[in-house]
């Protein structure tokens, strides 16, 4: 259900959202504990002491819980070896009792992000940041796992009815766990598609989301979006989790000046960010339910 109006646009609320899915994964689960006599089990590793990873792997892990998924944090020193790294992360994917793993991000220097992606058995990947994974979503296969915050994204739309193909969607940012996944996405449902990044020219780059029926903003910069560069019908979503001068978190776009422009808007907080959890427990869930047919 969609959670009300705001001032001018229907909010798209993640949070109750995210209820829904997870009443879906609790209902998978007990199917699955039935089949094979426990439930479905994911994998945190953790390296170092960065305290938002600590938050966020400790905001997981509690859902997790809730819905009886057994969820196992591995904690590492920040000073550990790519080597001892990669040992670990072998050893989980050998592990039978282990469905999905999920290595947080950021990474310390002395490691290669990359090779710890790679590393990570594509059928056990829940976050979907394995190159298998992408390049299935972008071959357009329904194979393979999603990245969960644009997955999220996706179920998020969808649950407005939020109409894509034949739409003019403009994505802001082309990381691997945001602006690319996201584009392929819309792509793949039938949009068009324009990708901004920063080398983007700021005259094309307005043009681009005052021309956007869907506006996903995933750039890491408060403020970005402005209320003259939203088109009035459109379906703004806001990705970027920032703090403002006085401390206080916000997205990427100005909220309360677009927010009486649009059609439809997310909060921040309270809009990505849950269904961002909510989709790595639904790809928990459905790990185990292929490990458990294979
Ligand atoms: P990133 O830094 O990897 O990528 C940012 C992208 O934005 C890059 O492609 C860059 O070229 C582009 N960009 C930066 N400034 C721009 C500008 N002025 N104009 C156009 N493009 C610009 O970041 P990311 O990991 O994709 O995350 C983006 C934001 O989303 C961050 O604030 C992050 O914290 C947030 N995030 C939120 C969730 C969630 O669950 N809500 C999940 C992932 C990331």
């Amino acid at each position: 259900m969609i959670a009300g109006m705001t001032d001018g646009a229907t909010l798209l609320c993640g949070k109750s959202v995210a209820e829904n899915v997870y009443a879906e994964c609790t209902a998978a689960i007990a199917d699955l504990n039935q089949k094979r006599g426990r439930p479905p089990g994911l994998a945190f590793v953790l390296v170092g002491e960065n305290p938002a990873s600590q938050v966020y792997v400790g905001r997981k892990q509690k859902v997790s819980e809730r819905l009886g998924i057994s969820g196992q944090i591995i904690r590492l020193a920040a000073d550990v070896s790519e080597a001892k790294l990669l040992e670990c992360i072998d050893g989980l994917n050998q592990d039978a009792q282990i469905d999905g793993i999920l290595v947080q991000q950021p990474l310390p220097a002395q490691i290669d992000a990359t090779r710890i992606v790679r590393a990570v058995d594509p059928a056990k990947d829940v976050d979907g940041f394995h190159p298998a994974n992408l390049g299935a979503l972008a071959a357009g296969l329904a194979t393979g796992f999603r990245a969960c915050t644009p997955l999220g994204i996706m179920r998020l739309l969808d649950s407005a009815a939020i109409p894509l193909r034949g739409r003019q969607a403009t994505v802001v940012g082309r990381s691997l766990i945001v602006g690319r996944p996201i584009s392929y996405m819309l792509i793949n449902a039938g949009a068009t598609v324009t990708v901004c990044n920063s080398a983007t020219d700021l005259q094309l780059l307005n043009q681009a989301c005052r021309a956007a029926d869907i506006l996903v903003v995933a750039a890491g910069r408060p403020a970005l979006i402005g209320a003259d560069m939203v088109k009035p019908s459109a379906a703004v979503v806001d990705v970027g989790i920032n703090r403002d001068s006085a401390g206080k978190l916000c997205g990427d776009v100005d909220f309360e000046a677009v927010r009486s422009r649009v059609a439809h808007i997310t909060p921040v907080p309270g809009g990505v960010g849950p269904m961002t959890v909510a989709m790595l427990m639904a790809n928990t869930v459905a790990a185990a339910g292929r490990a458990a047919k294979s």
